[in-house]
């Protein structure tokens, strides 16, 4: 039961770099914001500062030429948003009812009650569960095995050398053609003796004379040394059983993600797989005071760049909705914190007792 009540204006939940940018811009806005994330748990894949605590080179963020380590990018991210006075809590939130405002959050030890929520839960990769798959020093995670392509394909260890990706969806199929730009050769191992991709993301892997695929085979166990990283997968074909080692010098397991929504099902609309939906002008939920930043809601770009750029807007469209200004969303319509309407084609404000009143300044002018 929780033991104490909290009441906040903006909570944010997920201390990635989307929610911790939310922070920053919240706690500049002097909106005193509590930033809640989950400790350390390696079941439920969580860590304060997010997935980059799992990486080491982060040769994308902008402002690094010399590239970052992943912690040491999150601890300046955190800094920054200390440093204007945002409040930070680690607690498993493990309830949160998003019925009417303020929305509240439970978690062991407390009850809180926030008037505007940011969801910055993020997304996590789906592994396979093998030996050698698990970060450094159980496994080869951050030295050959990766979960994304875009994020670690371009580092040198994988320059001109034969790399393996799991998978047979779109995103399997993205991955192995952006490796073939960087290396010698792209195995695509994959279950099944047809992909789950769509035709035009097949199409683009079979032209493309460094990709080759081996069809009904799954990967059993990731070999290599603790220098050198990656050297090998041992691959088992599901038909006739038979074994094989492949030399590689990475795995790219691309077998899908999971965004991090199972406590708002049911209150928050959701694509099916469960990313947040949020509108194209805004953060904004289909509930009002709800936004949700990163990879939560980002089906596409998953990167810690556009992972900011959503914290920021979501920080931004909190601030609007607590400023009782009209916000976008996804329906169209732009809604104020009172609970008006703005119909999409602003031509119109129907109020929360469904009164309707026109929109436009001449208009209004008149009816008065
Ligand atoms: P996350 O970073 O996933 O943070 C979400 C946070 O929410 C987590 O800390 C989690 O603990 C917390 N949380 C979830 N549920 C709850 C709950 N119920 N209660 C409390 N807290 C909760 N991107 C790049 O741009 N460049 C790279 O080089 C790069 N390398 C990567 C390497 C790896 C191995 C991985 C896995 C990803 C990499 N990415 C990289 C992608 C990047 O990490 C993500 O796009 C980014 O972290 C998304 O940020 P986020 O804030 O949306 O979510």
């Amino acid at each position: 039961m929780p033991t104490q009540t909290l009441d906040k204006e903006v909570v944010i939940i997920g201390s990635g770099p989307a929610g911790l940018t939310a922070a920053i811009y919240a706690a500049r806005a002097n909106l005193k914001p509590l930033l809640i994330d989950a400790p350390a748990d390696a079941e439920k894949q969580t860590a304060p500062g997010g997935q980059l605590m799992i990486t080491t080179d982060v040769e994308n963020y902008p402002g690094f030429s010399k590239g970052i380590d992943g912690p040491a990018l999150m601890e300046e991210f955190r800094k920054q948003a200390e440093r204007f006075g945002t409040e930070f809590m680690e607690e498993w939130i493990h309830t949160a009812d998003l019925s009417e405002r303020p929305f509240i959050l439970r978690t062991d030890s407390y009850e809180i009650n926030a008037q505007t929520l940011i969801i910055a839960t993020g997304a996590s990769a789906m592994w396979l569960g093998i030996p050698g798959e698990a970060k450094v020093p159980q496994g080869f995670g951050g030295n050959g095995v990766s979960a994304c392509a875009t994020c670690d394909g371009p580092l040198p260890g994988f320059r001109n050398q034969p790399l393996v990706v799991v998978g047979g969806g779109d995103t399997a199929m993205e991955e192995a053609t952006f490796l073939t730009r960087y290396a010698s050769k792209v195995y695509v191992v994959h279950r099944r003796d047809k992909l789950r991709a769509s035709k035009i993301m097949q199409d683009k892997a079979f032209q493309n004379d460094k990709i080759e695929f081996i069809w009904n085979t799954q990967v059993q166990e990731i070999l290599g040394e603790t220098q050198a990283g990656v050297t090998a997968v041992r691959l088992q074909n599901l038909k006739t059983k038979a074994e094989k080692e492949l030399p590689c010098s990475g795995v790219f397991i691309a077998i899908g993600h999971k965004p991090n929504t199972a406590l708002f099902k049911g209150q928050l609309d959701m694509d099916e797989v469960g990313y947040l939906l949020t509108a194209h002008r805004s953060t904004a939920t289909n509930v009002p005071g709800v936004f949700a930043c990163g990879d939560v809601q980002d089906n596409c770009y998953r990167q810690a760049v556009t992972a900011a750029g959503t914290g920021c807007m979501a920080a931004l469209d909190a601030e609007r909705f607590l400023d009782h200004l009209p916000v976008a969303m996804p329906s169209g319509d732009e809604v104020t914190m009172e609970g008006e309407h703005v119909t999409p084609d602003h031509q119109a404000i129907i109020g929360p007792d469904g009164r309707m009143v026109p929109n436009h300044p001449e208009m209004a002018a008149t009816e008065d």
